[in-house]
């Protein structure tokens, strides 16, 4: 098994940073359909242009490099417990070299092991098989999607759509309701894994595993395909949106399965991943572990370039914004507004807003902007350089956001999939704004930064620490203003209606 590691290596790191053939096709397709000059449309130009950057420099096209899961089928007489320790290793080696943002933290003492190694992380799954080579299939699912995943026990009523009986109607509004539900926290447009029945445990287990099929593959049992194939048409006349700005792409794949039920129990487990959906697989020559072929790829057909011009072709309509900001200028802002950034910004999320609810900010916040980020970060010739960077879920921190901003005048708070209520009053009452990032543009986001000035708090470890960045021409959309107005308020309001008008008995 000389090729082994370097195999393993090699998928990790062509997972994380080259987006399938059949997801690319399918973002395009996306991608087309979107009104230009929409907010969408300007999101997907970024998106885009993020996946060729990724694939240009080998980095991770989002930061969040999720959860690493394989799935491994193995001859029988194949070392498993060699197999296992080798995908660790892998996993430690392509965390070191800046492929995998180390993701990995004990749950009970909050520590991040800085490796991505843990207790059941990686999650790996064995099956024996009668084939003669081994294969192995890797998923790496995000925090904001995975945070998006939900399970519907039937019968049960759903906002919007009323009651979900136990039927295939009943499961067409649990999984319309997911994708609606999800609006832009888990990155729109994503695509669905489902299991119809199974237990809780084993449903999402399933649901997740169709997220090892290709997008444009049909179901073979002929009652789920027509299914799916509904569940496409209608959940993409929701008006999602990339990023959940409103828009005509909500979903980009559905895949469902069906397994026996107890006579009590009736699971719809559904597995949201987003517009990142990165997952490939290899077939490995089972005496040397050598790559022999490659899952979901066409060897005949190159790497297709994704972005349609430069990324994000300015306007001249843009506001440049320098930090530190006052608040007139926040109070000048509306919704809708696209600002470009250039100066410094401190990153901060889950870790350090907590620590500053009892803590005094390590760095003056004083007209600051706030980026909810956990960065993908490599200490080079003693200098630390970004390697992606994109935002973050914001909603995690409506406990606390009002808070910083009050306490420590934070001027503009920067993240994705838009904020509630507390934050929106504290906005208008303080005279700041949100701004929304295009989620999983690591790379094009990375490339903004021109130096890092300094980190705090990095006992949090990478992700959570208190980054202070300098940025240029950092973009993104104002969907919180300082009026009381919020793009997602409103999205959520009128896809809320679309999802009525596709109310079925
Ligand atoms: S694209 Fe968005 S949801 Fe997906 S992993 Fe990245 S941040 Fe999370």
């Amino acid at each position: 098994m000389e090729f082994l590691a370097a195999s393993l290596l090699e998928l990790i790191t062509q997972t994380s940073t080259n987006l399938p053939p059949d997801v690319r096709a399918a973002m395009s397709l996306a991608a087309n359909a979107e009104t230009p000059q929409t907010q969408s449309s300007q999101a997907f130009d970024i998106i885009l242009a993020n996946v060729d950057m990724a694939n240009d420099d080998a980095g991770p096209i989002c930061q969040d490099t999720g959860m690493p899961t394989f799935i491994v089928h193995t001859p029988v007489g194949v070392n498993q417990i060699r197999i296992r320790r080798a995908i660790r290793e892998a996993i430690a080696e392509a965390t070191r070299l800046g492929k995998l943002r180390p993701n990995s933290v004990d749950s009970i003492t909050g520590k991040n092991s800085g490796n991505n190694l843990g207790v059941e992380t990686p999650v790996v799954h064995f099956e024996q098989w009668e084939e003669d080579q081994i294969e192995i299939k890797l998923i790496l699912k995000g925090g904001g999607c995975e945070n998006t995943n939900n399970q519907y026990s039937v019968p049960c009523d759903l906002d919007h759509l009323g009651r979900a009986d136990r039927n295939l109607v009943g499961v067409r509004n649990c999984i319309l309701h997911a994708v609606w539900l999800a609006q832009g926290k888990g990155c729109a447009p994503g695509a669905v894994g489902v299991c119809i029945g199974s237990d809780r445990a084993h449903g999402y287990e399933l649901a997740k595993g169709q997220l090892f099929r290709t997008l444009d593959d049909v179901n073979p049992d002929p009652v789920l395909a027509d299914l799916e194939t509904e569940i496409m048409e209608e959940a993409n006349k929701l008006g999602v949106g990339a990023m959940g700005f409103g828009g005509q792409s909500s979903l980009i794949g559905c895949k469902i399965t069906a397994a026996n039920r107890l006579p009590a129990s009736f699971f719809v487990s559904v597995a949201y991943d987003c517009w990142a959906f990165r997952r490939l697989g290899v077939r490995l020559d089972a005496g040397t572990g050598a790559i022999t072929e490659w899952l979901y790829r066409d060897p005949a057909r190159p790497v297709e370039r994704m972005a349609r011009g430069e990324g994000f072709p300015l306007t001249g309509r843009e506001i440049m914004l320098t930090p530190p900001l006052t608040e007139a200028q926040m109070r000048a802002l509306k919704v809708g507004d696209v600002v470009l950034i250039s100066g410094e910004m401190f990153t901060g999320r889950d870790n350090v807003h907590s620590y500053l609810m009892k803590n005094p900010p390590p760095f003056d916040l004083n007209g600051a902007v706030l980026y909810h980020c956990g960065p993908v970060m490599l200490q080079e010739a003693g200098e630390w350089r970004v390697k992606a960077a994109g935002p973050t879920t914001s909603i995690r921190e409506e406990p606390y956001q009002a808070d910083v901003i009050k306490r420590y005048g934070v001027r503009a708070v920067i993240g994705k999939g838009g904020m509630g209520k507390k934050t929106l009053d504290a906005l208008q009452e303080f005279g700041a704004v949100y701004l929304n990032g295009i989620g999983g543009a690591a790379q094009y986001y990375a490339r903004t930064v021109e130096k890092v000035l300094g980190v705090s708090l990095i006992e949090f470890g990478i992700p959570e620490a208190m980054w202070h960045l300098r940025v240029r021409q950092f973009a993104a959309i104002v969907t919180m203003d300082a009026h009381g107005n919020s793009l997602h308020a409103v999205i959520e309001k009128s896809t809320g209606e679309a999802l009525e008008s596709l109310q079925k008995a």
